[in-house]
């Protein structure tokens, strides 16, 4: 299991799967521990701030459960191939980031490897998740075939996020993870929270035909490109 994005969101997941008994847990995030984090980052303390927030939640994970092996990688995935090349080996990624093109980068590289990924988002009061298993549902490019634009994604850096919120919705998303494990995905369907409501809901998503990740013109490129001669046969 690989959690990406050691913040809110991350922080939980990673601490919810060592308590679960995950033998081996990947954590990539480049960023570091600074003080306005710690309302939200249940595994950073103040004596932490200043250093690599993988590096830390490493540590304290395997100070609760030593037998974990605890891969923490200081690293920000920029490109699919840094990001193919950080996530090989891993049987669920988790999307724990905070920024649109952190998730669509996962999204893209996930379902061309085929490898199921746990989307999260939280911000204000508002928290969503869903399951992607490619080829079987839904994908984030399904749902919104571009990223949004820079004013729209400014917008949401601005709302803030409640703490308790982004813990909660990691968790979540960890059990989503195991789930998957278990063979029991809940695919094409979108959990949404809002917690000044205490609303739950649940939207059922369909794959799109023109989705540009998972649609069957992506899966024509894609076997165009494995195959560059078969046109001319
Ligand atoms: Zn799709």
């Amino acid at each position: 299991m690989a959690v990406v994005g050691i913040g809110g969101l991350g922080a939980a997941a990673a601490l919810e799967l060592a308590e679960r008994g995950i033998d081996r847990l990947g954590l990539v995030d480049a960023d570091r521990v600074e003080i306005s984090n710690l309302h939200r980052q249940i595994l950073h303390e103040t004596a932490d701030v200043g250093r690599p927030k993988a590096e830390v939640a490493a540590e304290k994970l395997r100070r609760l459960r030593p037998s974990i092996a605890v891969e923490p990688s200081i690293e920000r995935l920029t490109s699919p191939g840094a990001a193919a090349r950080r996530l090989a080996g891993y049987d669920v990624v988790i999307d724990a980031t905070d920024n649109a093109a952190a998730k669509f980068l996962l999204n893209d590289v996930c379902v061309d490897r085929g490898q199921p990924l746990v989307h999260a988002g939280a911000i204000g009061f508002h928290g969503q998740l869903f399951t992607i298993v490619p080829g079987r549902g839904a994908c984030l490019r399904c749902l919104f075939p571009e990223p949004p634009s820079e004013e729209e994604a400014g917008s949401c850096r601005d709302a803030g996020i409640l703490g308790p919120l982004a813990a909660l919705i990691g968790v979540l998303q960890a059990r989503a993870a195991l789930r998957v494990l278990a063979g029991t995905a809940d695919v094409d369907r979108l959990l949404t929270f809002d917690a000044r409501t205490l609303e739950l809901r649940e939207v059922s998503l369909r794959r799109s035909a023109r989705c540009p990740a998972c649609g069957p013109r992506a899966a024509a490129r894609g076997a165009a490109a494995a195959h560059p001669q078969s046109k001319e046969t």
